[in-house]
C-alpha cells in the first residue's frame, strides 16, 4: 500500500499524517480473485476529502490471510 498521496484538486502531496482511515473492500464481480485497499485523505491545503484505491492481490497470502480475519470480526 502506499502512503502517499496527491490533493485532485490542489495537487498538494500529502502526508501519513492525513491519512483519515483505511479499509479494505472487494469487489462483488471479482470475490475471491481481488482486493481492494481503500485510504481516505484530507487535503491539508484545500481540506477536501478524497479516496484513493489500491489493489491488494491474493498472492500476499499472509496479508491475504490477516485481511480476511479481520472481515470475520
Ligand atoms: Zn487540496
Amino acid at each position: 500500500m502506499k502512503p502517499l498521496a496527491k490533493c485532485r484538486d490542489c495537487g498538494t502531496l500529502i502526508t501519513k499524517a492525513d491519512l483519515i482511515k483505511t479499509w479494505d473492500c472487494t469487489p462483488r464481480a471479482k470475490a475471491g480473485e481481488v482486493k481492494v485497499f481503500i485510504s481516505l485523505w484530507k487535503c491539508p491545503n484545500c481540506e477536501k476529502k478524497f479516496r484513493t484505491a489500491d489493489r491488494v492481490w491474493p498472492k500476499e497470502k499472509g496479508k491475504l490471510q490477516a485481511i480476511m480475519d479481520r472481515l470475520k470480526k
